[in-house]
């Protein structure tokens, strides 16, 4: 049996490769599965899933939505999702119509700000993929307003600086809710993130989210260190959670970061797969 990696990005969202780019790679690197999880939309899957009958590899229909939460963030794998599921399709409608209207005020606020931008111009270097902040910085880069992408960052585009326009989010437990009406397996993604003070901390927001419908943790992720999957490997055993994994590969090679092997360190085993094909509401 192969290995399998459960958290990938494409081109429908933030990611380098196509969805079928992404199904051929994995395939090359002779793993048995993938999950595709794009930020916020299915755009990808239909492709993906194609692409996977057409050369014989197993891809499993996923999504990772961006929930309400702070200091940190919040992430929500869903596997195995419906992805005709019209409550899910409204939802993130709902999603991409708030991000395409946040994206024009950012360039609002820029130009009230004294920066010559045009929100087409930054389009233009979305390349027709999800637009972010990002590509916001790459103008401004480009226009010599800033040095680097972090002072444009700091200086225009974080949280709490000038140019910065909240974004549209939904509660964990609403990100939940349609995972789980679309036949799909909700799980926490790296709960690193979250920035929770210790063990207690993190169980108790577990365990609220549990009760909402959260089926499941992701244990290994190329930035949790070892005593992070030690006390996420803990926490699922004792609340009969399920475990996953995934690299959070993009399609370009950083900082030594590949897909289904991280940095060297991953080998994630099928069984995760037959795990979350268990734990679906219904087997359709
Ligand atoms: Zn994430
Ligand atoms: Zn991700």
């Amino acid at each position: 049996m192969g290995y399998v990696d459960l958290h990938l990005h494409t081109t429908a969202s933030d990611g380098a490769l196509t969805p079928s780019e992404i199904v051929r790679y994995a395939k090359n690197k002779g793993l048995q599965a993938i999950a595709i999880t794009d930020h916020d939309t299915i755009e990808g899957l239909e492709e993906g899933l194609l692409e996977g009958e057409k050369v014989g590899f197993e891809v499993i229909p996923g999504i990772e939505i961006s929930a309400e939460h702070s200091p940190g963030s919040m992430h929500l794998l869903g596997f195995f999702i419906d992805t005709h599921h019209p409550l899910l399709k409204e939802r993130l409608g709902y999603l991409q119509r708030a991000r395409a209207d946040r994206n024009p005020k950012i360039a609002e606020k820029l130009r009230q700000l004294g920066v010559d931008i045009t929100f087409e111009e930054v389009l233009k270097v979305s390349g027709g993929g999800q637009v972010g902040r990002p590509h916001f910085a790459q103008v401004l880069l480009e226009k010599g307003y800033v040095r680097g992408f972090q002072e444009a960052f700091e200086r225009f585009l974080k949280k709490g600086a000038p140019a910065y326009v909240e974004k549209v989010r939904f509660s964990a437990e609403e990100s939940i809710r349609f995972i789980n009406e679309a036949n799909g397996v909700a799980v926490l993604a790296h709960p690193n993130t979250l920035h929770m003070n210790g063990y207690s901390e993190l169980e108790n927001v577990m365990l609220r989210l549990v009760k909402k419908g959260l089926r499941g943790i992701e244990v290994y992720y190329p930035e949790h260190s070892a005593l992070d999957v030690a006390q996420y490997k803990n926490l699922a055993e004792r609340h009969g959670l399920l475990v996953t994994g995934g690299t959070d590969y993009h399609g370009i090679e950083m900082n030594g970061l590949d897909i289904g092997v991280g940095r060297g360190e991953m080998r994630l085993p099928y069984s995760m797969v037959e795990n979350l094909r268990g734990a679906r509401r219904f087997s359709p």
